[in-house]
């Protein structure tokens, strides 16, 4: 039998670093963690992270940088927007509120995080962008298990466990 490789519907579980290759500084790491199970090839991870350890084996090490197309995106200046600060009455009541501050706000489509970037007496500026947009990131990955995906995780487009067995 052939040797499996990251491809559509396997299972991966890996290891993995994420760093900014700017400065170096690690914004994500498994160290310490159960490795990172997922299913390959229905949009479980960003695009770029997938598409770099296509055809890998278990064992194999990968380091590869993604520009912010191929991991978060870039910036969107229009999800940032100023809030009067009068809203957050009822937070400040129970904690103070700060630059550099996550929240996340309760939308009609959902709950939706966001940074607190700069606070005045009448407004709050919240920055609805993923903290990684805009950025190019550094990953280094190492695949420890590698196996077909079941029928059941790869209709219900996630992965169950390392095992296969976990239910969701
Ligand atoms: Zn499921």
């Amino acid at each position: 039998m052939a040797e499996i490789t990251v491809s559509k519907d396997t299972v991966a579980s890996v290891h993995y670093t994420g760093t900014l290759p700017d400065n170096g500084e690690v914004f994500d790491s498994s160290e310490g963690r159960e490795p990172l199970t997922f299913l390959v090839g229905h949009k479980q991870m960003i695009p770029g992270f997938e598409e770099e350890i296509l055809g890998a084996k278990v064992g194999e090490k990968r380091e590869f940088t993604l520009t912010a197309e191929r991991a978060y995106g870039d910036r969107d200046e229009t999800g940032v927007l100023q809030i009067p600060r009068a809203q957050f009455a009822q937070l400040e009541a129970e904690a103070s509120l700060e630059a550099g501050m996550q929240l996340v706000a309760q939308m009609p489509h959902g709950p939706s995080p966001f940074t607190i970037t700069e606070l005045s007496d009448e407004f709050i500026t919240a920055d609805f962008n993923h903290t990684l947009a805009g950025k190019s990131l550094t990953f280094a990955v190492e695949i420890i298990a590698l196996r077909q995906a079941t029928d059941d995780e790869t209709s219900h487009g996630h992965a169950h466990g390392p095992d296969g067995t976990e239910d969701h």
